[in-house]
């Protein structure tokens, strides 16, 4: 296990900024900042695990608890008629390693979302604007 922090830890802390969708006792669900698609979200255990071989059984239930919700965010509220769940383990697969699942609607119903906004700027309003929609009641 890793003892510095980084930057899934910070979120985890609210040490780091993050667009939250949603969250429990043990885990949250935050928007990628560099999303597929639209609502394009990641879910980390609050607690620092490197990956599935490092997490607890009931970090994955609450990890799998918030992925249900999110789908059906995904399907009600941005009208997706796919989820796609995608996880990968490993230093050498691993862009940040703490464990996070990839949540987003597919199949590909715009590629690579965040590239076709011009600025920083437009990009994160844009991502405000989804949190927003995701998590109106
Ligand atoms: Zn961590």
């Amino acid at each position: 296990m890793t003892l510095s922090k980084d930057i899934f830890c910070a979120i985890a802390t609210n040490d780091a900024p993050a667009l939250i969708i949603a969250e429990n006792d043990l885990a949250v669900a935050f928007l990628d900042r560099e999303p597929t698609t639209e609502g394009h979200v990641l879910i980390i255990p609050k607690r620092h695990a490197d990956d599935i071989l490092d997490i607890s059984r009931e970090e994955i239930t609450a990890v799998m608890s918030l992925a249900q919700h999110v789908a059906i965010i995904l399907r009600n509220i941005l009208g997706y008629t796919s989820v796609i769940l995608h996880q990968v383990n490993g230093v050498e697969a691993q862009d940040i390693r703490h464990f996070h699942l990839h949540v987003y609607g597919g199949p590909n119903k715009i590629q690579h979302y965040y590239q076709q906004f011009g600025s920083t700027d437009d990009l994160n309003k844009a991502l405000l604007d989804t949190m927003k929609k995701m998590t109106q009641e």
